[in-house]
């Protein structure tokens, strides 16, 4: 099973197409947001550490971050990882590349998810997920059949991140822009990013994920 990075700016919709490769592949979705933000919940000491951080929509350190992914990548063996929101800065990116090499495992593909800012503020302001198995929904585009309740778990514990407001949305785009975009030309240098079209119909892009999947090796 290849190992692939999703790559792309908040609300490019990493999360929603790990989700699907989840299902439909039985990857393994790595996303350092989702342990984070389990942490923070947990109420353990690094949980507590990191929440006004994410709040605001700021980068946590790399140290925390690469330790999440160490211990992940120490205990799975097979692969198949979707590594999602990971990594974020040039270290990650360095840290990973060593981490994959230790553990005898090879990055098939950084696939990099293209969207455009305004589209970004109108996804992410509007995005809620379900508590209880993580489906992605949204106010105007895909709200729930009936109002709070989950189509595909019943559940009817809907939360809305801390971070999925417009400042905090801000924050993060800054962020990306500054530490984390400077991984495309990066992966593009070590010829293995693929771009596509973030923007188009959630199956269509999930149609060139696959693509690019299948031509691997
Ligand atoms: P995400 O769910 O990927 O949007 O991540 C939510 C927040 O968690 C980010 O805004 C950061 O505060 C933090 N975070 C997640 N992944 C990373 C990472 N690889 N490096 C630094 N901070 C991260």
């Amino acid at each position: 099973m290849p190992n692939i990075i999703l790559l792309g700016p908040p609300g490019a919709g990493k999360g929603t197409q790990a989700k699907r490769l989840v299902d439909e592949r039985q990857m393994v979705q790595l996303s350092t947001g989702d342990m984070l933000r389990e942490a923070k919940t947990s109420g353990s000491e690094m949980g507590r550490k990191v929440a006004a951080v994410m709040e605001r929509g700021e980068l946590v350190t790399d140290e925390i971050v690469i330790g999440l992914i160490r211990e992940k990548l120490g205990g799975a063996a097979g692969g198949g990882f979707i590594f999602d929101g990971f990594p974020r800065t040039l270290a990650q990116a360095d840290a990973l590349g060593q981490l994959m090499a230790d553990t005898g495992q090879k990055l098939n593909a950084v696939i990099e998810m293209r969207v455009d800012d305004a589209a970004l503020v109108a996804r992410i302001t509007g995005r809620y997920t379900c508590g209880g198995c993580g489906a992605v929904y949204h106010d105007q585009t895909k709200p729930t059949a009936v109002a709070g309740v989950c189509d595909s778990c019943g559940s009817d514990k809907m939360v809305r991140r801390a971070d999925d407001t417009e400042e905090a949305l801000r924050t993060r785009l800054m962020e990306y822009y500054k530490k984390t975009s400077p991984l495309i030309g990066y992966y593009y240098a070590k010829g293995a990013l693929s771009s596509v079209d973030g923007l188009a119909e959630m199956d269509v892009v999930a149609g060139s994920i696959a693509t690019v999947l299948n031509s691997g090796d």
